[in-house]
Order: C-alpha cells, then sequence, then structure tokens
C-alpha cells in the first residue's frame, strides 16, 4: 500500500472521492501531537505558546490550537479579526505586522497585545495608549532563514527595530510613559538552530538593557523535514535546553526571571498538510529532453517551489514496479507553474525519480500545511480556490471550506 506521510492510498482516493482534486487534507493526530511537543519547550520562569497564524489561518485550524491553549501571532489587522472570530481572547491575541495597524485604538481598548516592529509603530502606540506597556521587534543583527528571501535578521532585513537604534526606542517610551515589557526577535524562517542560539544570547543582552521587560519572544523559525534527509530542528532538547540554561544565567547576571514565549508556525503545521492531486497528462520533450507529469495543483495550490524553489515531496499514489526521472508541472499557462525545481532555484528543473505515473493517477504533495492555502496564486488561470478538509482520528474527512465557486470567483467585479 502506497503512503505519503499521513496520507494512505485509502484516504487519498477518499478525498478525491468526496471533495475532488486538488484538495488540501490536514492531520487532527499530527496537528495536536506538534502542539504538545512545543508546549513542552522547558522554561523556567513560564511560557506561551503563540501560532504563527500566517502559516495556515483556516478556522478548523486556528480553533484546534485554541482548544489546546495556544495564543496567536497575528501578521496584520484582518488576521487579529481572524483569531477573534476563531474565538480566541483578545488578550492571547499579539499583534506583529509589517503594516503599521490602522485599529490599534480599538486593539488597545479590547485588550489584543501590541508589538512595535518599528520607531514609527512605537511613536504610534505611545500616542494611542499612553501609560501602556508594549512589546518592540528588535534586530538584534543577525538572521537566518532556510533561504535568503526567509531570512528577517541582520542589516538586510527591514523586519524590527534595528538593535543600534535602541535608546531612541527607549526615549519614546519615557516620553510617553510606556512600559516596554515584552522584547521580540524573529530571525527568519527554516533558521540554523545554532544561529538562533546566537540570538538568543544577543537578544538576552539587549534586555540586559531594558529594565521593564520580562518576557522574551524568540519569535518562530523552527525547521521541519518535509523531504527525506533533511534536518529537522529539535525544538525542546536542543533549542529549548539551550534557552533554558541563557534564561537561568541571565537571571544570576541580572536578578530578573524572564518568561519565555516562541511563535513557530512551519513546526506546527508544514508536515500534517498535504495536496491530493490528480495526474492529467504525461508528455515529453524527447531523447534529451524531460519527462513530464502534469498535476491538476501547482503554483495555484503550493506556491513555494515557484516562488523560492522550496522542495516538497511529491509521491504517485499507485503501487507500480516501472520508475522513471519526472518533472512535476501545475496546470497553468506559465512555465514558472514546476512542482519540481532545483533546491532554491525556482529556475532550473530538478526531475525525480518517482513511480512511472500514467493520466488519472492519484498524487500526494506534502509538507504543504504551512504557507500554501495561506499563501497562494489563487484564481490564476480563473481556478477556483480549492478546498481544505481535515482527517480525523478515526479516519473520516471533515470538510473546513468548501471549492471557490465561479461566482465568487467574480463576485467583485461591478462592470
Ligand atoms: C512568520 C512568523 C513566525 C513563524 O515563522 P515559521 O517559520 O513559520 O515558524 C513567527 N513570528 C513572526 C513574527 C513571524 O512573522
Amino acid at each position: 500500500m502506497t503512503r505519503a506521510g499521513f496520507v494512505t492510498e485509502a484516504i487519498a482516493a477518499k478525498v478525491r472521492e468526496q471533495f475532488g482534486t486538488p484538495c488540501y487534507v490536514y492531520d487532527r493526530a499530527g496537528l495536536e501531537a506538534a502542539a504538545r511537543t512545543a508546549l513542552a519547550f522547558p522554561a523556567p520562569y513560564g511560557f506561551t505558546l503563540r501560532y504563527a497564524m500566517k502559516a495556515n489561518p483556516s478556522l478548523g485550524i486556528l480553533r484546534l490550537f485554541r482548544d489546546l491553549g495556544l495564543h496567536i501571532d497575528a501578521s496584520s489587522d484582518y488576521e487579529v479579526e481572524r483569531a477573534l472570530r476563531a474565538g480566541f481572547e483578545p488578550a492571547r491575541i499579539q499583534l506583529t505586522s509589517q503594516m503599521p495597524s490602522r485599529r490599534l485604538a480599538e486593539h488597545v481598548s479590547r485588550g489584543v497585545l501590541f508589538n512595535a516592529c518599528s520607531l514609527h509603530q512605537l511613536e504610534q502606540y505611545g500616542k494611542t495608549a499612553p501609560g501602556g506597556s508594549v512589546s518592540v521587534r528588535v534586530n538584534a543583527g543577525l538572521g537566518s532563514g532556510g533561504i535568503n528571501r526567509t531570512n528577517t535578521g541582520g542589516p538586510a532585513s527591514s523586519f524590527g527595530i534595528w538593535h543600534e537604534h535602541l535608546d531612541e526606542a527607549l526615549a519614546i517610551a519615557k516620553r510617553h510613559h510606556v512600559a516596554i515589557d515584552r522584547l521580540h526577535t524573529h530571525i527568519g524562517s527554516g533558521s540554523d538552530p545554532e544561529v538562533w542560539k546566537r540570538v538568543a544570547r544577543m537578544t538576552l543582552d539587549i534586555a540586559a538593557r531594558m529594565p521593564d521587560v520580562t518576557i522574551m519572544n524568540m519569535g518562530g523559525g523552527y525547521k521541519v523535514a518535509r523531504m527525506d534527509g533533511e534536518q529537522a530542528t529539535d525544538l525542546t532538547a536542543d533549542v529549548g535546553e539551550h534557552v533554558r540554561q541563557e534564561l537561568i544565567a541571565f537571571r544570576e547576571r541580572e536578578g530578573r526571571a524572564l518568561a519565555m514565549e516562541i511563535e513557530p508556525g512551519t513546526y506546527l503545521v508544514a508536515n500534517n498538510g498535504a495536496v491530493v492531486a490528480t495526474i492529467i497528462d504525461v508528455v515529453d520533450t524527447g531523447a534529451d529532453g524531460y519527462r513530464f507529469a502534469k498535476l491538476d495543483t501547482g503554483m495555484t495550490e503550493v506556491t513555494r517551489p515557484s516562488l523560492y524553489g522550496a522542495q516538497h515531496p511529491i509521491t504517485v499514489m499507485t503501487a507500480r514496479d516501472q520508475r522513471e526521472q519526472v518533472v512535476f508541472t501545475g496546470p497553468c499557462c506559465e512555465s514558472g507553474d514546476i512542482l519540481t525545481p532545483a533546491p532554491g532555484d525556482p529556475e532550473a528543473l530538478a526531475p525525480r525519480l518517482v513511480t512511472a505515473p500514467q493520466i488519472g493517477d492519484l498524487v500526494v504533495v506534502g509538507g504543504a500545511g504551512a504557507y500554501c492555502a495561506a499563501m497562494s496564486t489563487i484564481n490564476y488561470n480563473s481556478y477556483p480556490q480549492a478546498p481544505e478538509a481535515m482527517l480525523e482520528r478515526d479516519g473520516s474527512l471533515t470538510l473546513l471550506r468548501r471549492r471557490q465557486s465561479l461566482e465568487q470567483v467574480w463576485q467583485n467585479e461591478v462592470v
């Protein structure tokens, strides 16, 4: 029986039968297990787990994490609304946004937490909520992402207040009688754990200069292994244990016990989601060319390969002895709609040795729980947004979101 992560041949067939393809499917058991592992982060003086909801803001997933006691990292005013709608208490939601909030007064009055990501945002908070308390996001000077595009620290990143401007931040806070009681860093997605640990120490050195700080938030970025042979970050025994010792040492040095927060997105959802798709055509470009299997999914559901050469496992779900080198493409009239680019190079093709595909075969694209449904080129070529389903513990499927209708594609057009 062919299997792709949590998706067996039987489950893939059931998804296609019930909802058609392409369809996202998520694994309740896996999502809960990942959340429980992260909740065991060994912070010595208190711990909060925030789900970075931009990774996958589907209501079914938000509710699942809400019921497990997770808090929320929201990336925009709109995500704050989505988290409230999913039933998160305002005090469990923190806004960390590149876009200065347009609804800050409303957030403050409801008790939604705010993380100022620039001096301008801090000034805005001070004017809106003098005497309040706020978090600041700092760029400690060092970043790390799986690829440059996902690096959010260091001089080439616009995220956060540059560490050399800390005195200015403190002056703004003082002028508005605002307490900066939380310090935040997030250095990238898919970060090197050794760089992450160095940034933990740099962040604590910054915290030493900020007497009101009681919470250190180190963001997300914990690597998962989507492909065989990739190295996942050990969140608790490696990163967590390191931070635990740093926080104990900080308390000995500075006499302050800091609580810890982290904000994983990828870690919680990436490998607990997949896209079930169908092979719609198989073509080749001759003896010196390539063999292409065209899927009914591509950049419209899984944009990461086209965007930055990200690698996702792809499994042909039919047992067949013959294997061959195949390039998987999506259904768009767009040469960049490739699911198997070279790692980190979206412009190069990297054929994969897989079960020889035939038209009509079921295919599973794995590692598709994070930044896939949430970040896609939906409606390109007017393909409707794909549905999302949850695989329950008893093997049944719950529809989380219906497939978009054609009317919904054009519903806002007025002329
Ligand atoms: C995106 C983001 C995260 C989550 O990053 P992952 O790589 O998905 O873990 C956490 N915190 C902030 C501020 C973010 O922008």
